[in-house]
């Protein structure tokens, strides 16, 4: 039996270190981050309505008792955490924060334990909080204590007869109890299960500034990067940031939370980068998030474009021009500290 997990563009979260981790504790079940971003129709989660139109990003091969997971803040039309159907589950976090102050990731494996104990079954669903892993989830603020007690309660121990089990549920019923120690012991500390196993403890890189160009400036943005790293600057260039075979999009968009500012750069195409559609969208997400976004002419330039309304608040840094040194100026914006 095999997991695969996956995030829509709602949930940033290192699936990686996640399938890595469970990986590790697993008696059995093999843990795994699908590749891509998944894309979940329309504004709420409807069963069966959102999961004929749901393809999975990467098209993986599902059989057996083998499930995808995504993960997602959008919310089910009738409020339930999660649902599933042909191998598929979707589990929202919609309102996560006004039911528990443990992390997301926590509830993901104590849902993937639920559904795991689901697919065997072990025992039968309560009709009121108990602590166990098979309570009904009607009264949702349950999931807090859930979590932190993480436990199947006696009597659906009873009920899930080793010696009537084939070798496959017994390992799964074992994960499932590795998952439940883990998942109770990391949220008793208060802390994500990535924190408690230590995976998560070289915090991500950050970076100063995102050059965003066009393509045909691609030389005059490679030495302006040039001398920017060389005065320490932490920069983030599509070419050095971006691995190959995956949509920059989705990688970016990833980042985003850890790049402080933007230089929009305009060269000797004299087109701004903002043309771009999505490059628009995540300058507008920089303007959004308070973050400086300076507009750049590079040294080529020979005609200035008009900024659009949402970067007028910003002022032109001009390469072309000698004083006051339009490069320390730069260096100020993205830095935010004088030259
Ligand atoms: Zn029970």
């Amino acid at each position: 039996m095999k997991i695969v997990y996956y995030g829509d563009r709602t949930i940033n979260t290192d699936f990686v270190a996640l399938a890595r981790g469970l990986s590790d504790i697993s008696g059995g079940v093999q843990f795994r981050a699908g590749t891509g971003i998944a894309q979940i129709p329309g504004q709420t989660i409807r069963n069966p309505d959102t999961y004929k139109e749901f393809e999975l990003p990467d098209n993986i091969a599902l059989e057996g008792r083998d499930l995808a997971l995504i993960a997602t803040t959008k919310a089910y039309d009738n409020n339930y955490f999660y649902d599933f159907a042909d191998r598929i589950g979707i589990i929202s976090f919609s309102g996560w924060e006004h039911l528990t102050s443990l992390p997301t990731i926590n509830g993901l494996v104590y849902f993937t334990a639920q559904l795991l104990c689901d697919s065997i079954p072990i025992g039968e669903s309560h009709d009121k909080n108990t602590g166990c892993l098979n309570d009904f989830l009607w009264d949702k603020t349950g999931v807090d204590i859930g979590m932190r007690s993480a436990f199947i309660c006696p009597k659906c121990r009873r009920d899930f007869d080793l010696k009537k089990r084939v070798e496959e549920e017994i390992q799964i019923f074992k994960t499932i109890e590795a998952i439940l120690d883990h998942v109770c012991l990391a949220s008793r500390s208060g802390q994500s299960l990535l924190d408690y196993w230590g995976v998560n403890a070289q915090p991500s890189k950050q970076f100063d500034t995102f050059l965003c160009h066009n393509s045909q400036d691609k030389d005059a943005i490679r030495e302006l990067n040039t001398r920017l790293k060389d005065k320490g600057v932490a920069t983030w260039l599509d070419e050095e940031q971006l691995p190959p075979g995956r949509p920059w999009e989705d990688e970016l968009e990833r980042q985003i939370p850890s790049i402080k500012s933007a230089v929009v750069a305009v060269g000797q195409s004299g087109i701004g980068p903002w043309q771009n559609v999505e490059i628009r969208a995540f300058i507008s997400e920089f303007v959004r998030r308070g973050c400086p976004v300076i507009p750049l002419i590079l040294p080529d330039c020979k005609n200035i474009p008009d900024l659009p309304l949402f970067l007028r608040q910003f002022t032109w840094v001009d390469l072309r021009k000698t004083r006051p040194d339009p490069f320390k100026l730069l260096l100020w914006g993205v830095t935010g500290k004088r030259q």
